[in-house]
């Protein structure tokens, strides 16, 4: 037995009694949502070796039920604590009005105006 799986039956030992087996804490998580039901997409050989492949970090998520990328949940975490939420981006277009071209006909921001706030957000808090 290799050092590895003496390392997982170890680890496991406690709840193979029960039938379960403990799952570890997952690293991974889906950039998209951030849940981390997801599973990589593999090649095996025929004893179910799997190779290292093109190191793709493509992966299906349960969550979103489409294909996402995966990200480490700590740079998930970095990246959500950057991102101004939707209330944010709004308030601060309140504060910063744009010129009569930043808004639709029916008064909201267009896309742009959003984007802009979006940017100077999270220049802010960069600083
Ligand atoms: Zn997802």
């Amino acid at each position: 037995m290799s050092n590895y799986y003496r390392a997982l039956n170890e680890d496991f030992g406690n709840n193979t009694e029960s039938g379960k087996t403990m799952k570890k804490d997952k690293q991974f998580c889906c950039d998209e949502c951030g849940g981390d039901h997801i599973e990589w997409q593999v090649w095996a050989d025929e004893y179910d070796v799997v190779s290292d492949g093109d190191g793709t970090r493509d992966v299906w998520c349960d969550d979103c039920e489409e294909h996402h990328k995966s990200v480490l949940k700590d740079d998930y975490k970095k990246k959500t604590d950057t991102e101004p939420t939707h209330a944010e981006i709004m308030q601060y277009i309140e504060n910063n009005p744009v010129g009569p071209g930043g808004y639709t006909n029916s008064g909201t921001p267009t896309d742009e105006t959003y984007e802009d706030a979006i940017r100077e957000l999270q220049t802010n808090k960069g600083e």
